[in-house]
Order: C-alpha cells, then sequence, then structure tokens
C-alpha cells in the first residue's frame, strides 16, 4: 500500500528546522522532513522516534520528499538566508504543482522574498517569509511566528501554525502580518529591538557593578527581583541566570571571563539603515550596534585606555569621586526605573520604524497585534508587551509609545531616576549610550521648541536653502553676512 502523505513538509534540519519540525510533529501533524546532507536527515529521524514516536518522515530527495505531502503542499524551508534559499527552491520546484505554498523561515532580507514571491507567483506557486522566533527552545516547545506574503499560503497552515506556536493568556504568536516581506520585516525590527533591550540591560549591569561596587551573586538577586515586576521578561531572566555561572576552569564566575566583544548577523545593522532610510529616529537601536561595533574594536580600545591614561586620564579618581557618595539601593531602583523608561524609549523607535514602512509598502500593519505575538516564544518576550498591545488598542493611531498617556505617566514618574543614572554614569566615565539615547529621544521628543531654527538660519546663510517663520506664512530668504 502507499504510505499516507504528510501533511507539510520541513526542507533545511539545523538547529531551528530540526526543532520545528519536532514540534509540528508532536502537535500531530504528519510532517515530511529533507536536508541537503542526509545524515540531518537520519539524526531528526531518529530524535521523533526517541522523543516519542513522532509523525515525521525522513526523505532523502528533493522528488521523494514534495510528492509525499498532501496537496496543496505546504513545504516550510529554514536553511542559511540568501542564496541556499534560492536553490532549495530551485532544488523542489520543478515537483511541485499551482497552488502549492513555500514558507520561508529564514532571517531573509524583505526584499529577497518579495523577489520569490514574484517568481513563485510565475508557476502558480504560494509563498510566505516567515520570521521565526525564539532560537532553538522557542522552535522546539512554541516560537514566536510572523508569517507575511500570500494571505492563501497561511490560510493553508493556520491551523498548524496556531498549535506550534508559543501560547500566551490572548491566544497563540502568530497572526498574519501582512503582504509582500512584511513577516521578515517585522522580524529584522524585533531583532533591531532585541539589540536595544541587550544593550540597555548591559548598561545597568555596568552601573550596578561599577559604580554601585555589586558583585554578580548581587547582580543575580537584583536580576532576579526586577523579573518579578514591570522588567518581567526573558532577558532580565537569562541575565540573572548567567550571573550565577560558575568558571569551570577557575575562581569566580564565568561571565568574568568571556571576552567582551559582541558578535551579530546583520539584522541590527539592517534595521538602523531602514530607520535611516525611512526617516525615522532609532537613536537607541542604532547606539545598540555601535555598541557592537566599538566592542569588537578590543585591541583597539586597550591601547586608546592606555594613551589617554598617557595624557593624563585618571579614570579610578573619575569613578571613585562618584562612587563615594552612592546610596546601594537607591542606585539599584533608580537603575531600575531608568532601564524601564529607555526602554519604552526603544520600542516607541521599533514601532515608529514599523509603521513608517507599513505606510510605504501599504501592508496596514497592526501594531498592537504585533506586540501581542512577541509577548511569549521570542527573545524579546515581556510582560511590558501586553502594555504596549494595550496602548494601541487604545488609539491605533498612536504617534508614539512616549505619548500614550500609561506610558507618559510612567516615564514623567521616572525621568528623575533616569536621568540621575545617566548623570552618574556621565560623571563617573561609564558609558551608557543606549540610556543617553534613550533620554535624548525623550527630550527632543517632548520639546516644543528645538535649537533647528539656528541649523536653518545656517543654512540659509551658506545656501539660501530658505526658512520659515513661527509668525507668519511663506519661505524667506535673508542676506544674513550683510545684516550681521
Ligand atoms: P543555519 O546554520 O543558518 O543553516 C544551516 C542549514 O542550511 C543546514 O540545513 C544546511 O544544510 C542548509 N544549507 C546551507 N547552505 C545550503 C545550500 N546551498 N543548499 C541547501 N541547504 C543549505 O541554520 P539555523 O541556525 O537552523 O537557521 C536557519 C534559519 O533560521 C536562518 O535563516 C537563521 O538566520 C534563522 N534563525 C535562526 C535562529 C537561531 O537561533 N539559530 C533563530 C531565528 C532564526 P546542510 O546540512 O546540507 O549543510
Amino acid at each position: 500500500a502507499t504510505p499516507a502523505l504528510s501533511h507539510i513538509g520541513l526542507a533545511g534540519l539545523a538547529v531551528m528546522g530540526q526543532n520545528l519540525a519536532l514540534n509540528i510533529a508532536e502537535k500531530g501533524f504528519p510532517i515530511s522532513v529533507y536536508n541537503r546532507t542526509a545524515s540531518k536527515v537520519d539524526e531528526t529521524h531518529h530524535r521523533a522516534q526517541t522523543e516519542g514516536g513522532l509523525p515525521l518522515t525522513p526523505h532523502y530527495t528533493p522528488r521523494d520528499f514534495v510528492l509525499s505531502i498532501q496537496r496543496p503542499r505546504s513545504i516550510i524551508i529554514l536553511v542559511k538566508a540568501g542564496s541556499p534559499v534560492d536553490q532549495t527552491i530551485a532544488a523542489f520546484s520543478s515537483f511541485m504543482e499551482p497552488g502549492d505554498s513555500i514558507i520561508d523561515g529564514g532571517n531573509e532580507w524583505y526584499l529577497n522574498t518579495e523577489r520569490r514571491i514574484e517568481q513563485a507567483s510565475m508557476q502558480g506557486l504560494l509563498y510566505l517569509g516567515m520570521g521565526v522566533s525564539g532560537g532553538e527552545e522557542g522552535a522546539r516547545y512554541g516560537p514566536s511566528l510572523m508569517p507575511g506574503g500570500s494571505y492563501q499560503a497561511y490560510s493553508n497552515v493556520q491551523n498548524i501554525l496556531q498549535r506550534v506556536a508559543a501560547q500566551v493568556d490572548d491566544g497563540p504568536c502568530v497572526t498574519y502580518i501582512g503582504e509582500g516581506g512584511s513577516g521578515n520585516f517585522v522580524k529584522m525590527v524585533h531583532n533591531g529591538i532585541e539589540y536595544g533591550d541587550m544593550q540597555l540591560i548591559s548598561e545597568a549591569y555596568d552601573v550596578l557593578k561599577n559604580i554601585g561596587g555589586l558583585s554578580n551573586s548581587e547582580l543575580a538577586d537584583i536580576f532576579a527581583e526586577w523579573n518579578r515586576g514591570e522588567l518581567e521578561s526573558f532577558l532580565v531572566e537569562i541575565t540573572a541566570d548567567i550571573f550565577r555561572v560558575k568558571d569551570e576552569f577557575g575562581e569566580g564566575e564565568l561571565v568574568d571571563k568571556v571576552l567582551d566583544k559582541t558578535g551579530m548577523k546583520g539584522t541590527g545593522k539592517w534595521t538602523v539603515q531602514q530607520a535611516a532610510e525611512l526617516s525615522i529616529a532609532a537613536p537607541t537601536i542604532a547606539a545598540s550596534l555601535d555598541g557592537r561595533y566599538m566592542s569588537g574594536l578590543k585591541e583597539e580600545r586597550e591601547s586608546a585606555a592606555a594613551a589617554l591614561r598617557e595624557a593624563g586620564l585618571k579614570e579610578d579618581e573619575q569613578l571613585g569621586g562618584v562612587k563615594k557618595g552612592i546610596d546601594k539601593k537607591r542606585l539599584i531602583d533608580d537603575v531600575r526605573q531608568a532601564l524601564y523608561a529607555s526602554k519604552i524609549c526603544s520600542y516607541a523607535q521599533g514601532m515608529n520604524l514599523l509603521r513608517a514602512k507599513s505606510v510605504e509598502k501599504g501592508w496596514d500593519l497592526n501594531l498592537g497585534e504585533l506586540a501581542r505575538i512577541w509577548k511569549g516564544g521570542c527573545i524579546i518576550r515581556a510582560v511590558f508587551l501586553d502594555r504596549i498591545k494595550k496602548a494601541y488598542k487604545r488609539n491605533p493611531n498612536l504617534a508614539s509609545l512616549v505619548v500614550d498617556p500609561e506610558f507618559a505617566r510612567e516615564m514623567v514618574q521616572r525621568q528623575a531616576a533616569w536621568r540621575r543614572v545617566v548623570g552618574l554614569a556621565v560623571s563617573a566615565g561609564i558609558s551608557t549610550p543606549g540610556m543617553c539615547a534613550s533620554l535624548s529621544y525623550f527630550d527632543t521628543y517632548r520639546r516644543a521648541r528645538l535649537p533647528a531654527n539656528l541649523v536653518q538660519a545656517q543654512r540659509d546663510l551658506f545656501g539660501a536653502h530658505t526658512y520659515e517663520r513661527i509668525d507668519r506664512p511663506g519661505s524667506f530668504h535673508t542676506e544674513w553676512t550683510k545684516l550681521a
């Protein structure tokens, strides 16, 4: 007898694909799997057997794989972004038929998805670019899924995606994002926001450690405590855990032995580039990206430290002076508030970037719904996202999260603490680029009058770019130098 056909297929069985395939099978959907290198197919099949006899069938050629799936077929691809996706599609497409769908789950550049949507449609194939967040654990036990592209393709797999996604109080962490490459774009901004959160947390750590003098064990306790309040989130939770891990090769905790040089794969850079393209200020996310670039200059930073010491900089005295008058308890509470207020500004930037792109592309993104599907499964999952969801529910046209009545009140309540932390850090010579960027964003946005009048005057003086006046309509030019 011919074997029963699978409900869905998944190709690309590295960390993400393997775990997502097992997740789908565990939810009771028979799945076919394929990988270019056969050993990963065997490995996945073996895991399916040992993790409870899950309904997963291994396939070793593109033809067998594609033909093992019931029509209309849905095939999820989780290979390296870029040309491997094109190569994988090319290997499958000759066996696929009109009405079948390709779902790319990788961190793909959204324009590649838009190009592939066009190519697929010439063959009558449907296409989704689906952001997947949550790493290995998320893929296996419930990721946040951001599918964009063909609505029909989404409808075909909606019941599967809703079962495999992370589940939170108000539903599964998946929704149809919008047309074109919107799913990839939203995932990209999610990653940019993730950069911001990580940078801000690392600054809180830096201030508490170097100004507050907190030990790793105190830091672990503080982050664990913060994780029971308004900052409750995956990243704060894992931060607490990190401080407790001992170094297996020597004394003390492992975190102190980790080289201070960050890696990155490009989604943060894309987010900042897109913000610039769309004239959206995203200073906190940009500061996080710059923070990663500067961390990479380890040797240069070591030389700079020596050169400036040689030039007379007394870092210890600078820091020592600030540390002297510190009330540790109050500093901890201030840093918590500074972190929270800075985070609101960072999310405001990410959300405004999404809105600007949505307007440009006609995607009609639902920002509140995006906050909702980030509540579970993904790296930025946090209790706080429910508040963002509600802010956009109160007012879908909210100009910025900063002016939502609830967030506005919270920021005003926290601003004194926020300014104290940034002020202390500046005096102590501890760089807090993310917190500073957020605070400047807040202060720039809330000021009805900025010194941009002077910039306009300068532009008019040297380039006759003209200016407007505050007291009468029209465009003006002045011969400034003649009148000076
Ligand atoms: P990965 O390391 O990005 O990619 C490895 C997979 O790609 C393997 O299955 C490999 O097949 C396949 N591959 C590479 N080049 C290929 C080619 N030319 N033709 C066919 N297959 C090719 O795997 P991953 O970490 O699981 O990530 C998959 C995707 O999800 C990526 O886009 C990644 O950015 C995204 N993502 C990853 C995470 C994460 O935490 N890792 C989280 C979210 C999203 P072989 O075994 O034959 O080499």
